[in-house]
């Protein structure tokens, strides 16, 4: 069979580094690819959004199944579209890729189906909101409605500071029309873990645990980032964590979904915040995490294609997914500047000698090539991704790989993994 993936992060270097090791698997292909992806698959001169053309290719082709990476072609419909045709496709429909799309959607679904998460109110207008703020106190979160690439949430410490992210949201100023409803919601304390599960609509299966580290600095300081670096499996994630949050949260939402109408395939991300063994949820995702893919992927034992064919067919009954049990590490290399302005265009040394380590594979997200070299090309560069026996021993290779590997301003944290350790 013959498998598109779509994007050209490192998620999806994982997903197809995974997918072609399947023995069903005669030939992958990748809209767009990325240099990586590029050893492993033909990178396709097609972007995310370009539905038509990928549905094209993927007929012209014969693809047997697409897998959808990114969330922006599964809010624009790519599933939809793809399973119109009759093509087998991996991901949720356009009705149900809201749950990541819109956070009052999800927040409203929460509310009606029991999933615990924080108190909240949805406005569109600065004075209810204001008074919102008010009876809550600070700190307080104000998150914008719609998609702004993980930079919607801002935590506000004073009224002020609330208030100002309300109106600069509002007037399309900050996120345009992403902006244009806000969700404000109470402030939680704890831990935070992400849960991952693969539903076919009524069958779940959960996916090791993890944790990203979502600020640029050491020591959760500085801006946050899409994703600095991320760990499995997450201790903070106890056998009943693992089931109050399968029971609380991915079943009532994956049975709330289908009772809306808007039955849920895919892989349903849950942010969750874990405290005295409780749990709230922060968000949901309509796709895998990046960069807790990586170190996902590494881990898990079975052949995925069955089961993302599974899903895109709507028969998971019976399926289970077995693991590694090892831990798994990965730390994002990233260019100077990021999360804001960054630097490009710099020539990345020292890859082939990390890709000589045993159990370590260096995944990558914004890299290009120029004349025979690798470039830097975005934000977020590598994720050098390590298995180990112990959570120690995956840090401690994950680093020897980041040790081998530079470029002009390269930055990236030291701390990866670290909280997993020492939790006395
Ligand atoms: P979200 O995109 O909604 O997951 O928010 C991004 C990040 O903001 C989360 O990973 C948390 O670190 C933080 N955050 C979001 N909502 C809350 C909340 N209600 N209380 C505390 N922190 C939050």
């Amino acid at each position: 069979m013959k498998v598109l993936v779509v994007g050209g992060g490192g998620r999806e270097h994982a997903l197809v580094w995974k997918i072609a090791q399947s023995p069903l698997v005669t030939k992958v292909f990748c809209a767009p690819g990325n240099p990586g992806i590029g050893a492993l698959a033909e990178n396709l001169p097609i972007r995310v959004d370009e539905l038509d053309k990928l549905l094209a290719f993927a007929q012209a082709e014969g693809i047997g199944l697409t897998v959808v990476g990114p969330e922006q072609p599964l809010s624009l419909g790519i599933v939809d579209l793809f399973e119109e045709h009759g093509l087998k496709v991996f991901g949720p429909r356009k009705n149900a890729a809201i749950i990541e799309a819109s956070k009052a959607f999800s927040k409203d679904l929460m509310q009606k189906y029991g999933v615990p998460t924080a108190a909240y109110g949805v406005f569109t207008e600065v004075g209810p909101a204001e008074a919102f703020i008010d009876r809550t106190g600070v700190p307080i979160v104000v998150k914008a409605d719609g998609l702004a690439a993980g930079k919607g949430v801002i935590i506000a410490q004073t009224r002020d500071e609330a208030v100002g992210a309300v109106r600069d949201m509002l007037s399309g100023n900050a996120f345009g029309s992403a902006g244009s409803r806000v969700v404000i919601e109470e402030f939680l304390t704890g831990e935070e873990a992400s849960f991952l599960a693969i539903t076919d609509g009524t069958n779940i299966i959960p996916l090791a645990s993890a944790q990203d580290h979502k600020a640029v600095f050491d020591g959760d300081k500085g801006p946050n980032t899409g994703g600095m670096g991320a760990y499995s499996p997450a201790p903070v994630v106890t056998r009943a964590v693992h089931d109050t949050a399968m029971a609380e949260v991915l079943r009532r939402t994956v049975d709330g979904m289908a009772a809306e109408g808007r039955p849920y395939r895919g892989v349903l991300y849950a942010g969750l915040m874990v405290k005295d063994g409780r749990v709230k949820t922060l968000e949901f995702n309509a796709r895998f995490g990046d960069p807790e893919c990586q170190p996902l992927l590494m881990r898990m034992k079975s052949d995925i294609v069955p089961v993302l064919m599974a899903v895109a067919e709507g028969n998971l009954a019976g399926r289970t997914i077995e693991w590694h049990d090892k831990a798994a590490v990965c730390v994002v290399m990233a260019s100077e500047g990021y999360p804001g302005d960054y630097r490009k265009g710099d020539a990345i040394s020292g890859l082939d000698k990390a890709a000589e380590l045993d159990d370590v594979v260096v995944f990558h997200a914004g890299t290009a090539a120029k004349g025979g070299a690798c470039v830097t090309s975005g934000g977020r560069v590598l994720g050098v991704t390590a298995l180990g026996a112990t959570v120690q021993q995956a840090i401690e290779r994950a680093y020897q790989g980041v040790g081998r590997i530079t470029w002009q301003g390269v930055q990236y944290r030291t701390d990866i993994g670290k909280k997993a350790l020492n939790r006395g």
